[in-house]
């Protein structure tokens, strides 16, 4: 699997929901966990792999014991104000603050199609937000204020650029 990168258009695809887990999505969803461990990544949405499908999956912790799937994610509540650094992979080389709730409850399926809810603090609450927002074609760029904007406008034409260029051929 291949990580897309701005300014992939399927990056913008709101996905479907995940009507059946099946042996296919299952694979997937393993090779999403790969992908992002070789990326260095915290989390990984199927958007970013061209996958059209309501998942994301994440792993603060590191080891195998904090890998957590989410199918159909969504938002329950949302409160508190925190404005941090933040990265992704599909805008690579480039960082930026972002105004988030500082707190957040998602609920989701589990690989096994089971319902569960987390609630989400720092920098859960944080990556929770973001992978939402990619299934919604949403990228943390999008929500940064204009004075940022300025500042990563000459990044974001680079990648322009190398996209335009791959795409050519
Ligand atoms: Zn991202």
């Amino acid at each position: 699997m291949r990580v897309l990168a701005y300014p992939d258009p399927f990056l913008r695809r709101k996905v479907n929901p995940v009507k059946e887990i099946s042996g296919q999505l299952r694979e997937g969803i393993a090779e999403m966990f790969l992908t992002m461990y070789e990326a260095k990544g915290v989390g990984l949405a199927a958007t970013q792999v061209g996958l059209d499908e309501a998942v994301f999956v994440l792993n603060l912790k590191g080891d195998p014991s904090g890998e957590q799937v989410f199918i159909n994610p969504e938002l329950v509540a949302i409160d508190g104000d925190r404005c941090e650094i933040e990265g992704c992979l599909s805008v690579p080389g480039l960082e930026a603050k972002v105004r988030r709730g500082a707190h957040v409850h998602v609920r989701a399926l589990d690989i096994d199609g089971n319902p569960f809810e987390v609630e989400g603090a720092d920098l859960m609450a944080r990556v929770l937000q973001h992978e939402l927002d990619h299934l919604a074609g949403t990228l943390f760029i999008d929500k940064v204020g204009p004075a940022t904007r300025i500042g990563l406008r000459s990044r974001l034409k680079e990648l322009e650029e190398r996209y335009g260029a791959l795409n050519e051929r």
